[in-house]
């Protein structure tokens, strides 16, 4: 049997909409009435995101003092993981043929997110991706989950689900950031990273994945052409 982990958002959802969105509110509620400050426009603020920019930095790029910009990133820290800004999330595109063409293959697939259940299940929801994920094989947070930081996190979720799962013959994890890439490091699992998300291929080159694709399509079919399992 082949499976397929894949990250949520990166690989199958936008965030930076979401993102872009949260920032734009963090900013206006932090200036003061009469300061000037500089709104970074979108292509701006997420390429400082995929180059691993802190929230504080960013906050200072945008004309707030050094203590505004801990208390901007601060709110933007309890505001990005809410509604109504979920809404702002897109499919990145061709991720659900890909998600159809492993299904359609046979392939066991699971997502591992570090999306809490509810916010995994608005998103499976407004986008039927309900269909590619049954209950058994959604790894995420729990709504009552304490989060410390995501590559730590993200290997103790991928070492619980592993757990539960029947071994794989080939077992692969696809991911956008350096929380996927130590997951499956953790646990000698072959990681392709994707350029679909919050990091850009020079960050995610310095955390060593197997490989560097686009996007999910690209890393389904290099899983294809590399997997020991054959079709
Ligand atoms: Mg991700």
């Amino acid at each position: 049997m082949l499976r397929v982990f894949t990250d949520f958002d990166g690989p199958i959802i936008d965030v930076s909409q979401r993102y872009y969105r949260v920032y734009q509110y963090c900013l206006e509620q932090t200036r003061l009435p009469e300061q000037q400050i500089n709104i970074l426009t979108y292509p701006e603020f997420w390429q400082l995101k995929r180059d691993r920019v802190s929230e504080v930095k960013i906050g200072e790029m945008s004309g707030l003092t050094s203590e505004q910009a801990q208390a901007f990133s601060q709110l933007r820290k309890k505001t990005v993981h809410t509604h109504p800004y979920f809404e702002y999330d897109t499919l990145v595109p061709g991720a659900v043929d890909a998600l159809s063409k492993l299904v359609f293959t046979g392939v066991d697939i699971a997502t591992m997110t570090m999306r809490r259940t509810s916010e995994l299940d608005f998103a499976l929801q407004k986008y039927d991706l309900g269909q590619f994920f049954p209950l058994n094989r959604r790894f995420c947070l729990s709504d009552d989950y304490v989060k410390t930081r995501d590559v730590d996190d993200k290997p103790l979720l991928m070492g619980r689900s592993l757990a539960q799962l029947a071994p794989a013959v080939d077992t692969w994890m696809v991911g956008d950031t350096e929380a996927d890439i130590a997951a499956a490091k953790t646990h000698n699992i072959k990681v392709i990273a994707v350029e679909s998300g919050i990091r850009d291929r020079a960050q995610l080159e310095s955390f060593q994945p197997d490989f560097i694709v686009p996007n999910l399509l690209s890393a389904v079919e290099l899983i294809f052409s590399y997997s020991t399992v054959s079709y």
